[in-house]
């Protein structure tokens, strides 16, 4: 039987390990054992000895590195199989509090690493739940109980609902309390379902997924609780060495994987802006809007495009969500040169769009994925989503009156593809003219 431990590091077992391991002097030392049980992961890659974490520090380190990894092309999960492997569980924990506590001694609150670590703790979880197999349903109802969720009154978890990582409408609730147990649900709801079997409908409604779900959320909210109390007590108390190594090992993992410069890295990153490739909607929203059209246009349609044309251009080619500072780590992109352009459009409106609704500078602030708050901060990315740009078909039907289709519009469906487009061709066209000078 696989133990919890392999999903929840919160778990009295866990802290239990963790205690009695004492100092983090030798998280960098060679553990064989580790080695050994990493080799043997059916499914591992093993001809490349870097791949191998030979040490929980390692272990620690990669686990932020396959998140960043598996989100890029040609992402092998043979170099990574040994996450999954459960006879990792007792260095995996000490991993997962090392890594905690160099992200909250070593980075700022909201920063892209502690947004990572605490991502890779619930997508380790998410995924690890695919390879339990039979004992799948035995692990969910065990870590549950451990997490206090049973009978969980949904004003406890606001704060996962506040912070997005959890929908109210993906939860069941019954006088105010969630509804997670299948006997529960049956002793609760069964007398009002007539028209279809009580218990498909739990796992209709319910099910698995939704505990795994909610498991995973939970987990990634006290990581971030845990990585918060580690920050506020760095502040009074000086870390351990070992912890600052990490933190800075952590940092030149991120700062290599995701650079935009040189190696395998991802299509097409950002890039200055060109506006001779904006289509006839865009033209028209910039020269300013009359009133109607107006708050759309701008909070709406340009704040979307503008950003991912001058920062992720490529991003329904590579179907990878990223996050601003994933891709403009200090904001200065966004401050110095998206906003501006947004917030010059928006006063060209008529009548001017902050004078008469000044709100919209939140939701343009909303729509770039920080929140509904006055300007984009690190610490509230997340809040909300990065909107990618509305389709061809939605600005036709909400704002008719800016789409002006020309040639190329016939050929695309979007007016961020239309500007990838006539972007490559204004570069085609350019290099043939050199090329006949
Ligand atoms: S067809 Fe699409 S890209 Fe072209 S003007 Fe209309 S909305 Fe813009």
């Amino acid at each position: 039987m696989v133990s919890s431990l392999f999903i929840n590091p919160f778990s009295e077992d866990a802290r239990e390990i963790v205690r009695n391991y004492g100092s983090p002097d030798t998280i960098f030392e060679a553990s064989s054992v580790l080695l050994d049980t990493v080799k043997r992961t059916r499914g591992q890659n093993l001809d490349d000895n870097s791949l191998l974490p030979g040490s929980i520090g390692d272990l620690a380190i990669k686990r932020v590195e396959w998140y960043l990894q598996r989100q890029r092309r040609g992402f092998d999960h043979g170099d990574y199989a040994y996450l999954m492997n459960p006879g990792i569980k007792e260095y995996d924990v000490i991993a997962f509090y090392v890594l905690a506590q160099a992200a909250g001694a070593g980075f700022r609150r909201g920063s892209r690493e502690v947004r990572l670590v605490v991502e890779s703790t619930g997508a380790l979880v998410e995924d690890r739940f695919r390879v339990l197999g039979s004992e799948r349903d035995e692990i969910i109802e065990e870590v549950l109980i451990e997490l206090g969720s049973e009978g969980t009154s949904w004003m406890e978890l606001s704060e996962l609902i506040g912070s997005g990582k959890l929908r109210l409408t993906d939860l069941i609730l019954h006088r105010g309390r969630v509804v997670i147990d299948e006997d529960e649900f049956l002793m609760t709801f069964q007398d009002l379902i007539t028209d279809r079997d009580p218990r498909s409908l739990y796992a209709a409604l319910v099910g698995l997924e939704l505990k795994e779900t909610m498991i995973s959320r939970i987990i990634m909210q006290r990581t971030e609780d845990y990585i918060a109390r580690v920050s506020e007590m760095s502040s009074t108390v000086e870390p351990h060495p070992i912890i600052l190594e990490t933190a800075e090992r952590i940092r030149e993992t991120v700062n290599e994987v995701t650079s935009f410069r040189g190696g395998p890295v991802k299509s097409a990153g950002p890039g200055k802006l060109v506006p001779d490739a904006f289509p006839p909607c865009i033209r028209g929203t910039l020269d300013g809007v009359k009133s109607g059209n107006r708050n759309d246009a701008i909070v709406l349609l340009l704040t979307s495009f503008i950003s991912y044309a001058r920062l992720y251009p490529s991003v329904f080619r590579d179907r990878t969500p990223l996050k601003v500072s994933d891709l403009d780590p200090d904001l200065r992109v966004i401050r110095e040169e998206i906003l501006p352009i947004i917030y010059e459009a928006a006063e060209r409106c008529e009548p001017p769009l902050f004078e008469d609704d000044p709100q919209e500078k939140l939701n343009i602030t909303a729509k770039l994925g920080f929140g509904v708050h006055d300007e984009p901060e690190p610490e509230h990315e997340g809040e909300s989503k990065w909107y990618t740009p509305m389709s061809c078909e939605k600005i036709k039907i909400h704002l008719p009156d800016l789409c002006r289709p020309d040639d190329l519009c016939r050929r695309i469906t979007n007016p961020l593809t239309y500007y990838n487009r006539k972007r490559w061709e204004l570069h085609r066209g350019k290099s043939e003219q050199e090329g006949e000078d």
